[in-house]
């Protein structure tokens, strides 16, 4: 089933039509601040009471978590269903000059304006409208903290739910409505190595050099980052020195050498174990490695990709090719529940001034999503 036949589901709720009741919600959530940083965000928001309380006027059952910093978790589930539609309510912070005031919806011509209309409140509002327009099964986790590359939010459900009961977890991200079901893990590390600092004429200069130790280890990652590419996969496992700092002067041995790095695994491997492969290339006590986002492949297994394929044939879903940016959808995976990315929108829309999604879009997301749990 393509988006366009999907349009044949569109509908008439209380005399609207269903984009009429897609922008009326969009327009509300457009208007509730929610930009991250700074992720003012408390239970007591507007945000918050009004989705709560719509959810609860169709039936849902509604838990909102408090997990402090202002990462708020809204779960809504009305009955048993198989799905859970995962989307974040956060968006990027304003910036630059607008054409179109960014904290409210602007429809012009065939266009929504306004900041998180692509990424990725369309697809909230695509959800609100089916809620309200349907009786069927429904089950929604909103978060708030994904624009930080944080992930309390999903990772918390996750860690305190038994997600058993759902078949398939759709995360929403702007995709173009085509279903994506892979992208590269991230990781972003840094390295201090420890030197033994003295006079350059000293016997110690060439094994006790910080800056030297940094660089046999890094001939040795980029020889091993090499080995990871191949014809289906040239850019192997992303590997990227950053930066590097370290010694004072020409005639000091350098005592410290401090470095970053950072790797994009591919589909089917373990972020931590790539990690560990290349961290493991020097170790010791003259060597500290930190990783300040350790980000799962989506799926880092092989296997979790069969039953998300599976899923999209029984539902005739349209496959797009792997996306190039990380979602949260990696994080259900990880967890053994088939995850998928899918939502309104096109990526290059997002974080951008003037953010803007088209009407139709939103549309073939709603006709899509209703496609699903009915
Ligand atoms: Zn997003």
């Amino acid at each position: 089933m393509t988006a366009t036949n999907n349009m044949v589901y569109a509908n008439k709720v209380n005399g609207k039509q269903v984009i009429e009741q897609i922008v009326e919600h969009l327009s509300f959530l457009v208007t509730q601040d929610s930009c991250n940083p700074p992720r003012l965000l408390s239970l007591d928001d507007a945000l918050f009471i009004e989705t709560q309380q719509f959810f609860q006027n169709q039936g849902f059952a509604v838990s909102l978590t408090d997990h402090d910093k202002g990462r708020i978790s809204l779960f809504a589930q009305r009955g048993k269903p198989d799905i859970l539609f995962n989307v974040h309510l956060d968006t990027v912070p304003i910036t630059g000059q607008w054409q179109y005031p960014p904290l409210q919806c602007s429809v012009v011509e065939d266009k929504a304006y306004g900041r998180g209309v692509c990424d990725i409140k369309g697809a909230v509002a695509c959800l609100m409208a089916l809620a309200e327009s349907t009786d069927h099964d429904m089950a929604v986790l909103f978060t708030t903290d994904e624009e930080g590359t944080d992930s309390c939010c999903v990772s918390e459900f996750i860690a305190s739910n038994d997600l058993s009961s759902y078949q398939q977890v759709v995360v929403a991200e702007p995709t173009d409505c085509l279903a994506r079901l892979s992208h590269r893990g991230y990781v972003s590390a840094q390295g201090q190595f420890h030197g033994e600092n003295g006079h350059s004429s000293s016997v110690n200069a060439l094994k006790g050099n910080a800056i030297h130790q940094a660089n046999q280890w890094m001939a040795q990652a980029i020889n091993l980052a090499e080995k990871a590419c191949n014809e289906s996969n040239p850019a192997g496992v992303c590997f990227n020195l950053g930066h590097i700092k370290g010694g004072e002067k020409n005639n000091m041995i350098a005592s410290d050498c401090a470095l970053g790095f950072s790797l994009r695994v591919p589909p089917g491997l373990k972020s931590e174990q790539v990690y560990k492969q290349f961290t493991a290339l020097a170790k010791g006590e003259h060597i500290d490695w930190q990783h300040s986002m350790m980000a799962p492949a989506l799926p880092e297994q092989a296997h979790m990709l069969k039953p998300a394929l599976a899923f999209c044939k029984k539902h005739q879903l349209a496959q797009g090719d792997a996306v190039n940016f990380w979602t949260e959808a990696a994080l259900f995976a990880q967890a053994g529940i088939p995850a998928l990315v899918l939502g309104p929108g096109n990526i290059a829309q997002a974080h951008s001034i003037d953010e803007w999604v088209t009407l139709n879009q939103l549309q073939s997301c709603h006709d899509i999503y209703l496609g699903l749990i009915r």
